[in-house]
């Protein structure tokens, strides 16, 4: 069931999402060779909490942190640890959740660890412009899913990327995770139409090579199949009928 938001709701839901691009903000500041990723997970609870939110991510499904914290062929849902710690040329993404006032925030970066390749720079660039080429040709009322998808997967592919499969965005508001899904991939032309009032977290995993994920034995963290780089972006946004607004930029 697609739960259309009026602008109250909407407007919500903008706190909640400023909470989060700020708490990605800091991380990214803090993000250095030598730091451990349970001392960034400390850093983005604390800061959450003292926004008066709640971070989303703890306990979800029994998840054990605050952020994931993915370092280079982990995709999504790596768990923080003082073992875990970050080195030179590595690339990180965060991802992060919190809740204001019964709403939801979720938004995604990926970060590069002091100097990293030219070929993971421009991984990275790639998925965050995956992201805007995909919002770019949504017009509320008229653009399909399919459309959205195939807007996205067209781009990542047209640089020999990765476009993951088993993972995809999805609605968002009182619940982190609310219909539809919003896949990567797709045909134009086919999936139901984004309408006025839907907000959805669009978030491209972008992956070096294959697209194919394994489950690692943690139970949470997804890697690329060939252990190559991946990437990862995410905001939420709300479709209006004058245009797109991304919440958590
Ligand atoms: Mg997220
Ligand atoms: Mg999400």
């Amino acid at each position: 069931m697609i739960l259309i938001k009026s602008d109250s709701q909407i407007a919500y839901m903008r706190k909640a999402n400023i909470i989060v691009r700020d708490t990605l903000d800091l991380l990214r500041e803090h993000t250095k060779p030598g730091v451990s990723t349970y001392e960034l997970n400390k850093l983005a609870h604390d800061y959450i909490v003292s926004q008066n939110a709640t971070p989303s991510f703890l306990n979800y499904n029994g998840f054990p942190a605050s952020i994931c914290v993915s370092v280079d062929c982990e995709v999504v849902h790596g768990i923080p640890s003082k073992r875990k710690i970050l080195q030179e040329g590595q690339i990180v993404s965060y991802d992060c959740g919190a809740i204001f006032n019964g709403w939801h925030g979720d938004a995604a970066r990926t970060v590069a660890v002091g100097i990293i390749s030219p070929e993971c720079q421009r991984l990275i660039e790639v998925t965050e412009q995956c992201f805007f080429e995909g919002v770019k040709i949504i017009k509320a009322g008229e653009t399909r899913l399919g459309d959205l998808g195939h807007a996205i997967q067209a781009y990542a592919e047209s640089f020999g990327y990765g476009v993951v499969r088993d993972l995809v965005g999805h609605g968002i508001g009182r619940e982190m995770h609310e219909d539809p899904e919003v896949p990567n991939y797709g045909t134009a032309g086919h999936g139901m139409r984004l309408s006025h009032g839907m907000t959805v977290a669009i978030e491209p995993m972008i992956t070096m090579g294959t697209y194919k994920v394994d489950w690692s034995a943690d139970g949470w963290t997804v890697k690329t199949r060939d252990r190559k780089p991946a990437s990862h972006y995410e905001n939420t946004i709300a479709i209006l009928d004058n245009g797109i607004e991304i919440l958590s930029l």
